[in-house]
């Protein structure tokens, strides 16, 4: 399995794959390691975050946003330049086409699990078992945690928040 994360340390995105396999991450930025915890996999499920304390995870759509945003916005723009032309079939046409592409694009798009303090991502065969999908609730526990934590930091201190 993969995971896409923020660095602790210098807050740089880094990717890195077989993490079943490996027992740290490294840093391409800063050279700062990760230590996977111990209980980070069982029987070869996450059971936690492995670059973060949090053991809350959840699953969802692996969509890139600014794909689905651009099909939308691009949809728009065209549709606009067909009302501008008077041709109503085709505004309607392509109104409908976007949003069916962009369903369509959502169904597809396989799943991963993603962390809800440090928003690693995790993806590959199996990740999303054993989670479950976005909580309100859960995410909004964890956004307070993190705001204390940024107010407790001393300033200059950098704290990842993303
Ligand atoms: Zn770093
Ligand atoms: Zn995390």
């Amino acid at each position: 399995m993969k995971i896409t994360y923020a660095c602790p340390r210098c807050g740089a995105t880094n990717a890195a794959e077989a993490i079943e396999s490996r027992s740290s991450l490294g840093c391409a930025a800063c050279g700062g390691a990760v230590a996977i915890p111990a209980g980070f996999l069982d029987a070869g499920r996450i059971c936690r975050c492995a670059v973060c304390p949090s053991r809350d995870l959840f699953v969802r759509k692996d969509f890139p946003q600014r794909l689905g945003i651009a099909i939308v916005v691009a949809g728009f723009a065209a549709s606009c330049v067909a009302w501008g032309m008077r041709e109503l079939v085709w505004t309607f046409a392509i109104l409908f086409a976007t949003a069916a592409l962009d369903v369509a694009l959502y169904l597809f798009m396989p799943e991963c699990l993603t962390c809800y303090r440090c928003a690693a991502r995790y993806r590959g065969a199996g990740v999303t078992e054993r989670h479950g999908p976005f909580d309100l609730e859960t995410h909004e526990r964890h956004r307070q945690a993190n705001a204390r934590l940024r107010d407790a930091a001393p300033a200059g201190t950098a704290v990842t928040n993303r």
